[in-house]
């Protein structure tokens, strides 16, 4: 079989650091050596593609995303789904998790068909590949959906998560700890596999804790729909306790993610969620919604009838007519520029975490999240400002005349 080979050239991001006059050697799908140039022994004929005074990067790892384009993920169509993953590749993206939000049972169900034909299928004219479901609403706190479609959250049930997570497309799976039934969910899903996490949740440490127990070990968008000290109080009517921002924070073993968007937080909370959990336990998530690269107007989170309409303004998600935050507008790529200005993380570190963090946590790396010898040839070209100039995936360039 002709296997066609690549050289991709420039500074390349690796996970221990940046390698100046780096070569990545692509044969096929996969990357056979990555070195400095003078050290890799280039094949005749081989397709020289040179960032110039740009970077090699890693394809960006998305594990929390509800869809872009346009389109929600929660549209339950192919079309919704491909459109999606297509534009976040224009972004970088090359393993997304479409991420479910609060909606009626037949609406999740026509989520997971959706996803799982686009997958089945699967070319790079489709866009990111589909690394799995993040299985997030519906089991939110009432107290805590925020700009989620409200009225739709639920306790968790055995008939409706049972069937979904037996289908093995789900990879990651949110559930707010102090629900009825959410260490049976936590546990299923653990057994299936999952990235377990809670959110949208107002959880004490003793109801995180009894669902750490059975393999909960992340929590969505730290600081976003979480409990506090504070909330905990006015909750429960009980002495100041332990709430998830503490259980995160004290436990090595849990990671989490930010919206960095330059939005939802300022420079010192994400400086400080750097510091605290360290590159290999936070992630950055795009956390995006339908209005990445649509003009400003009103959109819906969810399902296009009867999701929850908030405002595109131009830079971030509100709610109509008022500043509260309904979710971000931009990709992947946006969130990594933020962090490079925002904390003192180096650029290696920043690209793990949107990057080889999240492939690690969702079992995919040891074939994605980082350019190393055997894995996939998932690479992204970034101009010196970090701008996305061309995206691959297992090898092949995603064309963004496509979209
Ligand atoms: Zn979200």
């Amino acid at each position: 079989m002709y296997m066609s080979t690549t050289v991709f050239r420039g500074t390349v991001i690796l996970p221990s650091g940046l390698l100046p006059q780096g070569v990545v050697l692509v044969e096929g799908e996969r990357i056979v050596a990555v070195g400095p140039e003078r050290e890799v022994k280039l094949p005749l004929g081989a397709t020289v593609i040179d960032a110039k005074e740009g970077y090699v990067s890693p394809g960006f790892v998305d594990i929390h995303t509800h869809g872009g384009g346009g389109f929600d993920f929660m549209d339950g169509t192919q079309e919704a789904v491909r459109v999606s993953n297509r534009v976040h590749a224009r972004h970088g993206t090359t393993s997304i998790f479409p991420t479910t939000t609060t909606g009626t049972p037949a609406q999740l169900v026509d989520m997971l068909d959706a996803v799982e034909s686009v997958r089945h299928d699967w070319n790079v004219a489709d866009g990111a590949r589909i690394g799995g479901v993040h299985w997030y609403g519906p089991y939110f706190a009432t107290e805590k959906v925020g700009a989620h479609p409200k009225g739709y959250e639920r306790n968790p049930d055995p008939a409706e998560y049972g069937p979904a997570l037996a289908r093995g497309i789900i990879k990651t799976a949110t559930c707010a700890a102090e629900l009825p039934g959410a260490v049976e969910f936590c546990r299923v899903a653990r057994a299936a596999g999952c990235l377990v996490t809670c959110g949208h949740s107002n959880a004490s440490w003793p109801e995180m804790a009894a669902v750490y127990e059975v393999g909960m070990r992340h929590v969505d968008h730290f600081w976003n729909a979480m409990s506090s000290t504070d909330s905990i109080r006015k909750r429960l009517n009980t002495p100041q306790r332990g709430s998830m921002a503490e259980f995160v924070l004290y436990h090595p073993e849990m990671s989490t993610e930010v919206i960095a968007d330059g939005f939802h937080h300022a420079p010192e909370m994400l400086q400080f969620a750097y510091r605290m959990k360290g590159s290999a336990r936070l992630c950055l998530v795009s956390d995006c919604s339908r209005a990445l690269d649509t003009p400003p107007g009103i959109y819906r989170i969810g399902h296009h009838e009867t999701g929850e309409p908030f405002e595109n303004n131009g830079t971030v998600g509100v709610l109509p007519g008022t500043e509260k935050l309904a979710g971000s507008i931009f990709p992947m790529e946006h969130m990594i520029r933020v962090m490079m200005r925002d904390t003192d993380a180096g650029l290696a570190e920043v690209i793990r975490m949107a990057s080889l963090t999240p492939a690690e946590l969702t079992g995919l790396a040891k074939d994605r999240g980082s350019l190393e010898q055997g894995k996939l040839a998932d690479v992204v070209l970034l101009s010196p400002d970090l701008f996305v100039q061309r995206t691959f995936i297992n090898g092949v360039e995603f064309k963004q005349s496509v979209l």
